[in-house]
């Protein structure tokens, strides 16, 4: 496996894959790697004969109050499990090499990003999407690998690609778990021993709902308050709950089409967000 520090060498030595009809495969991830990215990259390895796994906690997607500088990092932890699960090159730029001084290009989504994440972490997805157009310009990738986990990065990237035009094509993986059902996330990290505990909430909430939604119920108000009710029993503090339509992400009243529950919530020092398709 080959590391590659500069986007200009490493868009060189994808247009050199590229001319010999190599398909490349991208995982673009922040690092601290779990068993979901190496799920990720397993489906990368599937899909195309050259691997590209990218490490870069963008800075530019995090709030000024948001954990960027404690943002869990370990280089050499990750390196070991990118080779172990089958990536050939692993692109590991810096900020400063990403974003010049004067760096004063940016790219937004003006729908999908309004709500959910978007609404509690206002700039969130300028940055995710400003981001990932440019590692698309490096990487050049024929297909990009991105998780279920973050259901609305994912829809926002697919609108980012349609609109405009990037020649990539997207494949999601399915949110990897722990035995509990708490969603795998590099932030997990931040969680006490008791808050791992209730962690699983989320998990049970978004189970609830997936109960009530089989057994007949369609009211979003009456979802909702059971999902809460499950939350409210932990020290979490509910961010958001919603029932969402699938596609353009807009709350919903009554579920007559494919719905997304989705919620974010805060334990002392860690955000969890997670989602079930209601369909
Ligand atoms: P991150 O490093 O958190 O930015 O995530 C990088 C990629 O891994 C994104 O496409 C995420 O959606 C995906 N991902 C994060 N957690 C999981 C998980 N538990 N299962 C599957 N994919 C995940």
């Amino acid at each position: 496996m080959k590391i590659i520090n500069a986007p200009e060498e490493m868009q060189k030595q994808a247009q050199l894959l590229r001319q010999s009809g190599e398909d490349i495969g991208f995982v673009p991830t922040m690092g601290f790697l779990h068993e979901g990215h190496l799920s990720l990259i397993r489906i990368a390895r599937e899909n195309s004969d050259v691997v590209v796994v990218s490490i870069f906690v963008n800075p530019t997607q995090f709030g000024p109050n948001e954990d960027l500088s404690a943002y869990p990092r370990d280089f050499e932890r990750d390196e070991k499990l990118c080779r172990d699960a089958g990536a050939d090159i692993l692109f590991y730029p810096t900020p400063e090499n990403m974003y010049l001084n004067d760096h004063s290009i940016w790219l937004s989504e003006d729908a999908l990003s309004c709500v959910l994440c978007g609404a509690s972490r206002p700039g969130h997805f300028r940055g995710v999407c400003t981001v990932v157009a440019k590692l698309l310009n490096i990487v050049l990738p024929d297909i990009m690998v991105l998780g279920e986990k973050d259901a609305q990065q994912l829809r926002v990237l697919r609108r980012m690609v349609r609109d405009m035009n990037f020649p990539v094509r997207i494949v999601s993986g399915p949110t990897v778990r722990e035995a509990d059902g708490l969603a795998l996330s590099s932030r997990n990290k931040y969680l006490t021993p008791a808050e791992r505990k209730e962690a699983a909430c989320l998990f049970r909430a978004l189970e609830k709902a997936k109960a009530l939604f089989a057994a007949g119920e369609r009211d979003a108000f009456r979802l909702k308050s059971a999902m809460l009710a499950v939350i409210e029993k932990t020290s979490g503090k509910v961010d958001y709950i919603e029932l969402v339509d699938d596609e353009t992400l807009q709350p919903v009243q009554t579920l007559e089409k494919p719905a997304l529950a989705a919620l974010a919530v805060k334990f002392s020092k860690a955000r969890l967000i997670d989602n079930a398709g209601l369909w």
